[in-house]
């Protein structure tokens, strides 16, 4: 199965996601989380993403569309992939079906999570992160057992910098201005899948699913 998922920043893609993946056994391919992880390892990469990420911006195409062809080229991606970050503009989402074509793993579905606007802020700025396997918590929506500390591993969860009021109203209104143009042009081709993403997560997952499996 060949996915992307879609959805405002907070709309419970990272959640989805892993579950997405442990129920297929698809990759979950974030950008946004290998940019984080260059950054953390000091690489070339993360020199170049790291003013664009801490300004809410996005990092140019001639970046990112380069690390997301490197990814999907890798073998865990025979049998699939899911998408989580990209395509944020239309050029991406054509440099997207160049790679795909190219690779001969052309997408299936597009998997949008919808959830109104206001709601996003709130979730937003309660997201805890764990820095070493990526797991994301919510304070009120999905805390962890014991307060502040990661269920998997123990760590001690974080707020990432961009989770922060400022930035997150800067990402909003980027990610706004830029999603319906892509939901439009994955409508046209008949390949998009709307979900209500404001329910319990697990409900959520529930409609992915029945969707999928249709
Ligand atoms: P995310 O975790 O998906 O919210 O991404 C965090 C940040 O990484 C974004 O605000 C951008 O700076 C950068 N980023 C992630 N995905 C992309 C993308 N497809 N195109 C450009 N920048 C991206």
């Amino acid at each position: 199965m060949r996915l992307i998922l879609m959805g405002l920043p907070g709309a419970g893609k990272g959640t989805q996601a892993e579950k997405i993946n442990e129920k297929y056994g698809i990759p979950h391919i974030s950008t946004g989380d290998m940019f984080r992880l260059a950054i953390k390892e000091g690489t070339p990469l993360g020199k170049e993403a790291q003013s664009f990420m801490d300004n809410g911006e996005l990092v140019p195409d001639s970046v990112t569309n380069g690390i997301v062809e490197e990814r999907l080229a890798k073998d865990d991606c025979e049998e699939g992939y899911l998408l989580d970050g990209f395509p944020r503009t239309i050029p991406q989402a054509e440099a997207l079906e160049d790679i795909t074509n190219k690779l001969d793993r052309k997408l299936d579905y597009v998997i949008h999570v919808d959830v109104p606007e206001e709601k996003l802020l709130e979730r937003l700025t309660g997201r805890r992160v764990c820095p070493t396997c990526g797991t994301s918590y919510h304070v009120i929506y999905n805390p962890p057992k014991v307060d502040g500390v990661c269920d998997k591993d123990g760590s001690a969860l974080i707020q990432r910098d961009d989770d922060t009021a400022e930035t997150v109203q800067k990402r909003l209104d980027v990610n706004v201005a830029q999603a319906q143009p892509l939901l439009d042009f994955y409508e046209e081709k008949g390949i998009l899948i709307t979900v209500d993403g404001d329910q319990a997560i697990d409900k959520v997952f529930e409609d992915i699913q029945a969707q999928l499996d249709k």
